[in-house]
């Protein structure tokens, strides 16, 4: 029953929120939000758990004047701690969970379809996650929104808590 209504949220109320966004752009953002929440919420209600998780994360997590490329391989990282790409991939090693770095919508989807994971946690813009996690249903999804500190698409940072909670309801 819960996973009809995740379906109904996200292929019927989703695709009429952000046809209602489009002529409402200053509410289109907290639509979104409204459906991460959502989604989340019903996730959580069907209990699903799993250790095979991956983590997705947007490529604005990294400090714009790193030079280190990380959407190849994340683990090219220095660890140098000036953003919070250091402490993720040290929650994914915790963790045992495949981790990577998305530069898009098309790039993500590519990745989930390679991976293969029976579960995600994402990290993204409203905008994204709540894309993302439509395209993916059925798989479980549970979306963390960025901080946008200076604005979209650069130099975002993420509330790591939330992240290993989100983790944790799975694994555990
Ligand atoms: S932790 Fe340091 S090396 Fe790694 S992505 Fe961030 S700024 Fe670059």
């Amino acid at each position: 029953m819960t996973d009809l209504f995740r379906a109904i949220v996200l292929k019927v109320l989703y695709p009429v929120l952000m046809l209602v966004g489009a002529f409402l752009k200053d509410k289109k953002e907290r639509f979104q939000l409204y459906i991460i929440d959502l989604n989340n919420k019903l996730v959580r209600m069907q209990g699903f758990k799993t250790k095979r998780i991956l983590l997705l994360l947007p490529h604005c997590l990294q400090i714009n004047d790193c030079d280190v490329r990380i959407t190849n391989d994340i683990y090219n990282c220095k660890r140098c701690g000036r953003c919070n790409i250091k402490d993720l991939i040290a929650v994914a090693e915790d963790n045992h969970l495949k981790l990577f770095v998305a530069t898009g919508g098309n790039l993500a989807r590519r990745i989930v379809s390679d991976v293969r994971p029976e579960a995600v946690v994402a990290v993204a813009c409203e905008r994204d996650l709540s894309s993302g996690i439509a395209d993916a249903y059925p798989l479980p999804v549970l979306g963390i929104p960025n901080e946008r500190p200076f604005g979209p698409c650069f130099n975002t940072r993420v509330d790591l808590s939330r992240v290993k909670e989100a983790i944790e309801f799975f694994g555990k």
